[in-house]
C-alpha cells in the first residue's frame, strides 16, 4: 500500500503512515530508524561494495595462465627457429608457431570454467540451493568448516511452548503445533480458575510483545494445519495464549494498542513493547533471554526471587528447553526513548519451549564429517540448552576440549586460547561470529556460515561462503549471502559442496586432458623432424585438432558428474596447486603415450608408404579422444551424454577432415584407405588405455583419478 512520510524530524528518522488496506491493525506508523547507506541494508551493501579477492581458483587459474603462456611461446619459438635452421620456408613457420601456439594453450578453459560453474549453479538450484556469486560454486567445493546457528537449521524451529512457570504456579501445555487445541495442566490435571490467572496474565503480555500471527487452518482442506508468519518462537507463545483462553489478538489490538516498541536484536536479547490501556494509563511488556530480563537493573523483584527464577531457568535450560523471561509494568506515561521503559518492571514468570532437532540433523553433521568438514554450532541460545542440542546430534565429542561449550562472555573475557579448538558455542553476539570464522580463516580454513538475522551480515560477509536461509532469513542476511537455502536444511549445504568438488574435479580433468593435447603437439612437432618426419602437421590440421579436443570434448568434460567417493574425502588443501597432486605427472605421462602412438603411426605409413601426414593427424586426434573417455571417473555412466556425443561428433569431423573433398586442400590432408586409417586409429585404444593406467597411478586412493582432493591436509 502507498506510504506517505508524514514528517521528518531528522535527515536520519521519518514518520511513515500506511494509507492503504490495513489489514494488520498493528501496522499503522512506520518508524524509519534510518535510510539509505545508514540502514542496516545500506551498512551491507557499503560491506559489499568493498572489492571482493579473487577466489582461489581465480588465483590459480590466473598463475597457470602465466606460466603456460610463457612456456608455449618458448617452445613454439623453438620450433619456428628448428625449422628454419632445416631450410622450410619463412612464411610456412611462421603459420605454423603461430597455429601451434593457438592449439598448445588450452584456449577453452575460460569456456569449460564458466560453464562447469555454471552448470553447477543450476544443479544446486535444482538441489534447493541458490548461488548468488558464480565463482563461490566452486569454492563450496573446498570448504573445510560449517558454521551453523541452531534455531531453525539444527532443530525443526517449529517451537510450542512446554512448560510454564510464574512464582505461583507451575504449568504444563498440552498441544501439539500451532493449533489452539490444548490447555494448561498442573500436577497432571486441567488448572483451576485461580491457578489459570497467573498463566494467563503471563501469556497475555508475551501475546502482547510479539510480532508473530497466526494462520487458521482451511477448514476446506482436511490436511491443511495452522501455519505462523513471523518468528517461530513468537507464534509458539501465541498458541499458548490461545490454549489458556487469554484475549485474542483482535482484542488485544482494540483494547491496548502497541504504541511504542524496543525490537528484539541478538545483542540486548530482549524485546519490549508500549501499550495504551486506557485514559494514561502505559503498559510495559518485557520478555527476553533469561540473563537479559532478571537482571536489578530491570526487576524490582526481591533478590532471592530473582535466585529463584534463575535457578528454574537453568534447570529448563538444561533439559534443553528455549526459555524466556516475562516482565511488565505500568505506568502514566509514554517514555522515550523506549529502552527508558526497561527497568522498574515486575517478574511474571518463565516460558520453557521446545524446539526438536531435525530429524535428519545428526546424519547431516555425519556426512560433513565423512567428508572432512568440521561443523561448528554458534548459537545466541542459553549454553546448557546449546548443550543438550548439541549432544543429541552428535555435534559434541567426549574429549574435554571437543566436548567444551563456550559462551561469549568467555570469548570476550579472552578466556579461549584457540577459538578453532571449540565446537559449541553459546550465548555469541554476532560480532563473536565475525571473529570465529577470522580464527578459521587464520588457520587457513575454508569457512562457510549460516545465518539469518540482520546482524549476521558481516560475518556471511566475511565467511569464505555465507549462507543465508531463504524461508526463514532476513533480506539482509539473504543480500550479504554467497549462498541461499530455499529449504533452511543444512544438508543442503552438503549436497552443494558435492556440487562444488564435482566442478572443480572437472575443472582438473580438462586441464590434464587439454593440456596433455597441446604438450603432445609441441612434442610431435619438435621429436618429428628428427625421426625424418619434416613439419609433422600443417597449421590447418593443428588447428582442426585444436577445435575438436580442447573446443568440443573439452568443453563437454565440464558437466561430467561427480565421482562416486566425492563425499568421503577430506577437501583439497587450500594452498594445492590447481595441477598439483599428482596432476601435473599424469598429463606428461599422457602427453608421451599420446606423442609416442602418434610418432609411432606416423613413422609406420612412411614405411608402408601411405600418407604418412594424414596418418599421423588422424592418429593423433584419435589418440585424445581415447584419453578424453578413458578419464572419465565413471565410465558408462548415462548423467553427461555430451562427452560421448562431442567424442562422436569430433571423430565424425575427423572423417571429414579427410574425406571431404573440399576441406582437403585447405586442410593438406588425402583420404586414408583402410590400412592407413587402421594404423590411426589404432591409436585411440592406446590413448584410452593410457588414461585408463594414469588415472589411479600417483595418487591410487583417490577415486576422482583426477588428484583432486586426494593427500591428508
Ligand atoms: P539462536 O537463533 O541462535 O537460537 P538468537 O540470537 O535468535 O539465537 O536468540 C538468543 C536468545 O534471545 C534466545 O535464547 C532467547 O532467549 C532470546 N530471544 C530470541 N528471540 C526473541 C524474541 N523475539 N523476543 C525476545 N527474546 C528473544
Ligand atoms: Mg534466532
Amino acid at each position: 500500500s502507498p506510504l506517505t512520510i508524514r514528517k521528518i524530524p531528522s535527515p536520519h528518522t521519518a514518520i511513515i503512515t500506511a494509507q492503504g488496506e490495513r489489514r494488520n491493525p498493528l501496522l499503522k506508523h512506520g518508524l524509519v530508524a534510518a535510510t539509505g547507506a545508514a540502514s542496516a541494508l545500506g551498512r551491507i551493501a557499503a560491506l559489499l561494495d568493498e572489492r571482493r579477492e579473487p577466489t582461489p581458483l581465480q588465483r590459480r587459474l590466473a598463475a597457470l595462465g602465466r606460466v603456460l603462456a610463457a612456456v608455449t611461446l618458448a617452445l613454439c619459438v623453438l620450433v619456428f627457429a628448428l625449422g628454419l635452421v632445416r631450410g622450410l620456408p619463412l612464411g610456412t613457420m611462421a603459420v605454423t608457431a603461430i597455429s601451434l601456439a593457438v592449439a598448445a594453450v588450452p584456449e577453452s578453459l575460460p569456456a569449460v570454467v564458466t560453464l562447469a560453474l555454471a552448470l553447477g549453479a543450476r544443479r544446486m538450484a535444482a538441489r534447493h540451493a541458490l548461488v548468488r556469486r558464480l565463482p563461490a560454486v566452486e569454492t563450496l567445493g573446498s570448504v573445510s568448516v560449517l558454521a551453523t546457528d541452531k534455531t531453525g537449521t539444527l532443530t525443526e524451529g517449529r517451537m510450542v511452548v512446554q512448560h510454564v512457570w510464574t512464582p505461583r504456579v507451575t504449568a504444563e501445555l498440552s498441544g501439539v503445533g500451532y493449533e489452539p487445541d490444548g490447555e494448561a495442566l498442573v500436577a497432571g490435571r486441567p488448572a483451576e480458575a485461580d491457578e489459570l490467572e497467573p498463566l494467563t496474565e503471563l501469556l497475555t503480555v508475551t501475546a502482547l510483545c510479539n510480532d508473530a500471527t497466526l494462520r487458521p487452518a482451511d477448514d476446506r482442506r482436511p490436511d491443511d494445519r495452522w501455519t505462523a508468519l513471523g518468528d517461530p518462537m513468537e507464534a509458539a507463545l501465541l498458541a499458548a495464549a490461545a490454549k489458556t483462553r487469554c484475549p485474542g489478538p483482535a482484542e488485544l489490538a482494540a483494547t491496548r494498542p502497541r504504541i511504542g516498541e524496543a525490537p528484539f536484536d541478538s545483542l540486548r536479547r530482549r524485546m519490549t513493547t508500549l501499550h495504551r490501556t486506557g485514559g494514561d494509563g502505559v503498559l510495559v511488556c518485557m520478555k527476553g533471554a533469561p540473563e537479559a530480563v532478571l537482571d536489578p537493573a530491570v526487576l524490582l523483584d526481591p533478590p532471592d526471587a530473582l535466585a529463584a527464577a534463575r535457578r528454574e531457568a537453568a534447570r529448563l535450560a538444561a533439559r534443553g528447553y528455549r526459555v524466556l523471561a516475562v516482565a511488565s509494568g505500568a505506568r502514566n506515561d509514554i517514555p522515550s526513548p523506549v529502552t527508558t521503559a526497561e527497568s522498574g518492571l515486575a517478574l511474571l514468570g518463565l516460558v520453557a519451549l521446545s524446539d526438536p532437532p531435525k530429524p535428519h540433523a545428526a546424519a547431516t553433521l555425519a556426512s560433513c564429517r565423512a567428508a572432512g568438514i568440521t561443523p561448528v554450532l554458534i548459537t545466541g541460545d542459553h549454553p546448557a540448552t546449546a548443550r543438550a542440542v548439541a549432544s543429541h546430534i552428535g555435534l559434541l565429542g567426549d574429549d574435554e576440549t571437543e566436548g567444551r561449550v563456550v559462551t561469549g562472555a568467555d570469548v570476550a573475557a579472552g578466556r579461549v586460547a584457540d577459538l578453532t579448538s571449540v565446537r559449541v558455542f553459546a550465548r555469541t553476539d554476532p560480532q563473536q561470529k565475525l571473529d570465529i570464522v577470522e580464527a578459521w580463516r587464520a588457520r587457513g580454513a575454508v569457512t562457510a556460515m549460516t545465518g539469518d538475522g540482520v546482524n549476521d551480515g558481516p560475518a556471511l560477509r566475511r565467511a569464505d561462503i555465507g549462507v543465508a536461509m531463504g524461508a526463514r532469513g532476513t533480506e539482509v542476511a539473504r543480500q550479504a549471502a554467497d549462498l541461499v537455502l530455499t529449504d533452511d536444511e543444512p544438508s543442503t549445504v552438503v549436497a552443494a559442496v558435492e556440487e562444488g568438488r564435482r566442478v572443480y574435479d572437472n575443472i582438473r580433468r580438462f586441464l590434464v586432458y587439454g593440456m596433455a593435447g597441446g604438450a603432445a603437439e609441441i612434442l610431435v612437432m619438435l621429436i618429428g623432424p628428427l625421426l625424418g618426419l619434416p613439419l609433422p602437421l600443417r597449421a590447418g590440421q593443428i588447428l582442426w585438432i585444436n577445435l575438436l579436443t580442447h573446443g568440443l570434448t573439452g568443453v563437454a568434460m565440464g558437466a561430467e558428474p561427480a565421482p562416486p567417493g566425492a563425499m568421503h574425502r577430506p577437501p583439497r588443501p587450500p594452498d594445492q596447486h590447481i595441477i598439483g597432486g599428482g596432476a601435473w605427472q599424469r598429463l606428461l605421462l599422457l602427453a608421451a603415450v599420446v606423442t609416442a602412438a602418434s610418432l609411432g603411426a606416423g613413422l609406420a605409413a612412411q614405411a608402408l608408404d601411405l600418407a604418412w601426414q594424414s596418418v599421423l593427424f588422424l592418429a593423433l586426434l584419435s589418440a585424445q579422444l581415447g584419453v578424453a573417455l578413458g578419464l572419465r571417473s565413471r565410465l558408462l555412466t548415462k548423467e553427461n551424454p555430451f562427452l560421448p556425443l562431442s567424442v562422436l561428433a569430433s571423430a565424425l569431423l575427423a572423417a571429414a577432415a579427410l574425406y571431404v573433398p573440399f576441406l582437403n586442400p585447405i586442410l593438406e590432408t588425402e583420404p586414408l584407405g583402410w590400412a592407413g586409417a587402421g594404423i590411426a586409429l589404432a591409436c585411440a585404444p592406446a590413448g584410452f588405455v593410457a588414461a585408463r593406467v594414469v588415472r589411479t597411478a600417483f595418487h591410487p586412493g583417490d577415486p576422482a583419478g583426477t588428484g583432486g582432493s586426494s593427500g591428508l591436509r
